[in-house]
C-alpha cells in the first residue's frame, strides 16, 4: 500500500557536507575509533555496515555531537565539531537523528514529540510549529496519529514519526543508526520506504544498516567497519559483486 503512495515532499538544502579526518576515539582505555577519514559530499547517500561492535554507532553520534572525540576533526559544512561549545551546537543543529529504539517522549504526543524543539530550540511560535510538525507527519504518511501517543503506535509507525521529528529542524544531514533493527519484519518496509523516498529528494543521508536491499537501491557507497577502521569503501555495485576485503565478503556471507 505505502509503495504506491505519492512521494513525500521534503525541501532538503543540498549544500552539506561531512568531513572526518583522522578521528579517533577511545572509552577509557578501549580505543573504538582509529584513524577514520570520511568525506560526504552535499546529497550523498552512504550506508555504513560491519561488525557489530565496529564503531559504526560511535562514528554517527561523534557526527552529531553526542560523543566527544580526543583525536581528529569533524567538519560540518565548513564548521568544526568539538572546537568550542557555540560551534558544536551550531554543528550539531545541521544533523538530525534516528536511533534503532525510535527515543519518542512517552508522554508527549505526536505532534508534542514534533514541535517541542522547535518551541524550544527555534523559538517558533505555536501555530507555525505544529504547521511544519504536521507537513512532515503527513510526509512520513501519518498525520492521523498527531494526537495518539506514542505507547499507543506501533513500532514502524513510532519510527516514521522519529523520522518527522527529525525532519522538523531541517537539518542538512540525516543520520540513522540501524533504524529497522528493532522492528518487526513486516514494519520494517514501512519505514525503508520514508527512508527511500527521502533519499530521492536528494537529502544527504549516513544510514548504519543492514538492510542489503535498501543499500543496493539508495546507497551510492557503503561503507565498511571492522574494529574502529573503515577498511572498505566502494559504491553499492562494486561493494556487492566484489568486496575487495576478505573481512567484508566474510560478513556479506553470512549477512546476505
Ligand atoms: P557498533 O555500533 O558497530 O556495534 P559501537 O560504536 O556501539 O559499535 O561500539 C564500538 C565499541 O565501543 C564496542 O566495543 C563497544 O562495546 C564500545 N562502547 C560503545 N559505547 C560505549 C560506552 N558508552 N562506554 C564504553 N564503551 C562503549
Ligand atoms: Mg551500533
Amino acid at each position: 500500500m505505502l509503495a504506491q503512495a505519492p512521494l513525500p515532499v521534503f525541501a532538503v538544502p543540498t549544500t552539506a557536507h561531512v568531513r572526518v579526518d583522522g578521528l579517533n576515539k577511545w572509552f577509557g582505555a578501549l580505543h573504538v575509533l582509529k584513524d577514520i577519514d570520511l568525506t560526504i559530499r552535499a546529497g550523498a547517500r552512504i550506508v555504513v555496515c560491519g561488525p557489530s561492535g565496529s564503531g559504526k554507532s560511535t562514528l554517527i553520534r561523534c557526527i552529531n555531537g553526542l560523543e566527544p572525540f580526543q583525536k581528529g576533526t569533524i567538519q560540518l559544512d565548513g564548521i568544526a565539531m568539538g572546537r568550542n561549545t557555540r560551534d558544536t551546537a551550531m554543528a550539531c543543529r545541521l544533523t538530525g537523528m534516528v536511533f534503532q529504539s525510535f527515543n519518542l517522549f512517552p508522554h508527549l504526543t505526536v505532534l508534542a514529540n514534533c514541535t517541542l524543539a522547535l518551541r524550544r530550540v527555534l523559538l517558533k511560535p505555536a501555530r507555525e510549529a505544529e504547521e511544519i510538525a504536521m507537513q512532515h507527519l503527513t510526509a512520513v504518511r501519518i498525520p492521523e496519529k498527531a494526537q495518539a501517543y506514542p505507547a499507543q503506535l506501533s513500532g514502524g509507525q513510532q519510527q516514521r514519526v522519529a523520522i518527522a521529528r527529525a525532519l522538523c529542524l531541517n537539518p542538512r544531514i540525516m543520520l540513522f543508526d540501524e533504524p529497522t533493527s528493532a522492528l518487526d519484519p513486516e514494519m520494517i518496509k514501512e519505514v525503508l520506504d520514508v527512508m527511500i523516498a527521502l533519499a530521492k529528494t536528494g537529502m544527504t543521508m549516513v544510514c548504519v544498516t543492514h538492510e542489503m536491499g535498501f543499500a543496493r537501491e539508495i546507497a551510492d557507497e557503503i561503507v565498511f567497519m571492522d574494529d574502529g577502521r573503515i577498511i572498505e569503501r566502494a559504491s553499492s555495485e562494486t561493494f556487492f559483486s566484489a568486496a575487495a576485503h576478505p573481512r567484508a565478503r566474510l560478513f556479506l556471507d553470512t549477512i546476505l
